[in-house]
């Protein structure tokens, strides 16, 4: 069996585990994840928990004997998002923090950065933020549509290094378990292929081993940006013992590039940049020497129109230092630049942190020539 280690991961959970009678949630099967992710969080690591649960746990409250309307449906998740947040709940004594998301958020450049402060943030607080797509305003086309996809995504936004889908499969087999008993579980998948699409059956259905299509490709997003991925069976308890100690009771989709390479390689050549941020020596020093965030205080002056979450270059005397995600706009920025941190709020009105560029959104560029 492979070993694996990780620092942030995305722990998905499914239907299947929380809603196992599609009525309401349940704990029968959460006892031993919750154990794992307290253990996890005493061992130093962060989690970020994408679960399912409110359309089961509201269908129970909006009873219909037809099959339910998108409406309805919208009703039920809302009814039962509640019921879901609070069966976590039940299990931990730090705060379970609700984050409800839609396709339209996570590909807005404002909101996205909004998210990334904010599970930052709640991470920073120690508490545990608990994934859902945004049942109540998500029709099809705003929708991620599947919480393997939206869980994913997550794992982007948050920064993660890890992605674990909990399932109640074992993992992902070389053909269909309830129809072939000659199947065997694939331990290790080094490249998502179109053979291993083909194993999980064809788009838009749940055949093959059941669902398993969108795993395969939140693994493929996942392992492209150099997050490795998970498939386990969350109802078998001993799982997350054996997670506990660094063994893969599963599939492991193994991380195309390290996560640090594939942030560093997708600022650097993928993100376009929008403006530029001239800078004094102090903070060229902190940027360079000391692996600090850019605080408002070392900006000298502000080119372009750039908005929250755009790329910008960070120059000092014509010299190009570092690309990075700025937090703040242009606009913001001619304002606050030289202030100290803590005169943002009195200067803008609101604060959306003390960085102007996160270290986390920074790479530092080697000097042309
Ligand atoms: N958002 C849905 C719910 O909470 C789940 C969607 C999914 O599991 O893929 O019921």
């Amino acid at each position: 069996m492979s070993t694996f280690s990780w620092q942030r991961a995305v722990i998905k959970i499914g239907s299947a585990l929380i809603a196992p009678d599609g009525r309401q949630c349940s704990g029968r099967y959460l006892l031993p994840i919750a154990q794992f992710i307290n253990a996890s969080r005493e061992a130093g690591k962060e989690i970020i928990l994408v679960s399912s649960g409110s359309v089961a746990a509201g269908r129970a409250k909006i009873p219909v004997n037809h099959v339910a309307s998108i409406a309805e449906k919208q009703a039920m998740a809302a009814i039962g998002q509640i019921d879901m947040m609070a069966n976590w709940q039940r299990f931990f004594d730090f705060p379970c923090a609700q984050v409800l998301l839609t396709s339209d958020d996570l590909h807005d450049r404002t909101r996205y950065v909004n998210i990334k402060n904010t599970i930052r943030e709640l991470l920073n607080h120690q508490a545990l933020p608990i994934v859902n797509e945004n049942d109540t305003v998500a029709v099809k086309e705003l929708k991620v549509g599947d919480n393997d996809n939206l869980a994913a995504y997550t794992a982007l936004v948050a920064g993660a290094d890890t992605l674990i889908i909990c399932s109640d499969i074992d993992g992902l087999y070389s053909a269909d378990p309830r129809k072939n008993p000659d199947a065997t579980l694939i331990p290790e998948v080094e490249h998502i292929t179109p053979d291993i699409y083909a194993i999980a059956g064809g788009a838009g259905t749940s055949v093959g081993t059941g669902g398993m299509r969108t795993k395969i490709e939140a693994a493929d997003k996942c392992t492209r940006s150099g997050i490795q991925t998970l498939i386990v069976n969350g109802r078998n308890g001993s799982v997350f013992d054996a997670l506990q100690e660094g063994q893969i009771p599963g599939t492991l989709f193994k991380a195309q590039q390290s996560h640090t390479t594939a942030r560093r390689l997708w600022l650097e050549h993928t993100l376009k940049t929008r403006g530029k941020i001239n800078v004094d020596d102090g903070a060229k020093s902190a940027l360079v020497n000391k692996g600090a965030s850019l605080l408002p205080s070392g900006i000298v002056e502000v080119s372009g129109h750039f908005k929250p979450g755009d790329a910008v270059e960070i120059e000092c005397n014509g010299q190009t230092l570092a690309k990075g995600i700025a937090l703040y706009g242009a606009k913001e920025l001619r304002q606050i630049k030289g202030a100290k941190s803590s005169q943002i709020n009195n200067i803008l009105g609101y604060d959306s942190g003390e960085e102007v560029v996160h270290r986390d959104d920074l790479v530092l560029l080697k000097p042309a020539g």
